[in-house]
């Protein structure tokens, strides 16, 4: 395993590319994004994107798909600022915190009309077991819901602008170039989507059919391509940073948690009780914890030194969540005991091995670390 020297993230990290120099390409394209990037000219591009779309609809302009988080929050203000008459759609996870659904309310009361889509809980129960015990991954079929919902409904109701937030590849920095761009298209989901490259073609079997699954088909790219709907990320257009969309979302009613649900930000990963599983699982696969992604951001944007993250890990340690591994082990009716049996199977053990009964990671971040 080799850690980047200037963030803190490992190469095992999906996306991160570790140059012969020993900084990884996150930390590279953010150099890069700082530089070399005229931000006047992307938002005189979004600019006339504007005019586009609203020359060719009477209805609405664009469709933004929506947790209520500080992103959305932003996203939602920016469109309106710009004139744009937005849908705002939202995939409801079936374990909405209070917090996550106050957020939302404040976010559709901004001014936009709002649709709530749920699926079938026995569904998805079903296909959240098949997925964890396939994969190791709880979130499969939030992503898989979460991106192709929006979707489905442009093409129902000929929204010709689809506007995701940041561009996780770009952000995070992806190997493929072409990725990193405007668009987001089935090659993108297929490699970022988080759904370990599976369409809800893969999940149909004895037990979940076609119809059952329908909530998670979305267009091809050659439908939303012959109806002229194009969807953006509003990152590529717009510096993103973290700080700005809080600012705003704040000043816009957003409300944040008074501690950290999972990482270190109070106030991300706020709306739904198993997002933290499915970052945790990534200690088993990959060796780090989602504070080593909010931190290594922190770095990058200079507001922490890489000393003071690796400080504050020591702290955090694993963060095991516990309460929301209970909830999510009664959803989908299976003992705690299998969940952690199902859980040892991902343990990678190209990086963990075996001290007499105490597991460790190799050549580890941090030398001292309280396993
Ligand atoms: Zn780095």
């Amino acid at each position: 395993m080799r850690w980047c020297t200037s963030c803190i993230l490992p190469d095992t990290r999906p996306g991160i590319v570790m140059g012969a120099d020993g900084i990884c390409n996150a930390c590279k394209n953010s150099g890069r994004k700082q530089k070399e990037i005229n931000w006047d000219e992307r938002e005189k591009a979004f600019r006339q994107l504007v005019e586009h779309v609203k020359l060719r609809t009477n209805r609405f302009d664009c469709l933004i798909p929506v947790s209520g988080g500080k992103d959305s929050t932003w996203q939602v203000v920016k469109c309106l600022e710009y004139g744009l008459r937005p849908l705002t759609v939202t995939w409801k996870t079936p374990v909405r915190t209070a917090i996550g659904q106050k957020n939302l309310d404040n976010l559709v009361r901004l001014g936009v009309d709002h649709v709530d889509w749920q699926v079938n809980p026995e569904v998805e129960k079903k296909f959240l077991l098949k997925a964890f015990e396939k994969y190791g991954a709880t979130a499969i079929p939030m992503h898989m819901a979460l991106f192709n919902i929006p979707l489905s409904i442009a093409v129902k109701f000929d929204i010709p602008l689809v506007v995701w937030g940041e561009n996780s590849a770009f952000e995070y920095g992806g190997a493929d170039e072409a990725l990193m761009g405007f668009r987001l298209d089935s090659k993108w989901l297929s490699a970022h989507g988080v759904t370990h490259g599976t369409t809800a073609h893969d999940w149909i079997d004895s037990e979940l059919s076609e119809k059952d699954l329908s909530s998670y088909f979305g267009p091809t790219d050659e439908e939303l391509e012959e109806r002229d709907i194009k969807a953006i990320f509003m990152g590529y257009y717009f510096k993103w940073d973290v700080e700005t969309s809080l600012k705003v979302a704040k000043a816009h009613g957003f409300e944040i948690a008074s501690s950290p649900r999972t990482g270190i930000y109070n106030y991300a990963d706020l709306d739904d009780d198993f997002i933290s599983i499915h970052h945790w699982m990534k200690w088993y696969k990959f060796g780090f914890t989602r504070s080593f992604d909010n931190l290594s951001l922190e770095i990058r944007n200079g507001r922490l030194t890489r000393y003071q993250a690796l400080e504050i890990l020591k702290e955090r340690g694993e963060e095991r969540p516990v309460s929301d591994i209970q909830k999510f082990c009664a959803f989908i009716s299976v003992s705690e005991d299998r969940f952690f049996k199902a859980v040892e199977r991902y343990r990678n053990l190209g990086i963990w091995y075996r001290d007499l009964d105490i597991w460790k990671i190799r050549d580890f971040l941090i030398p001292d670390w309280r396993w």
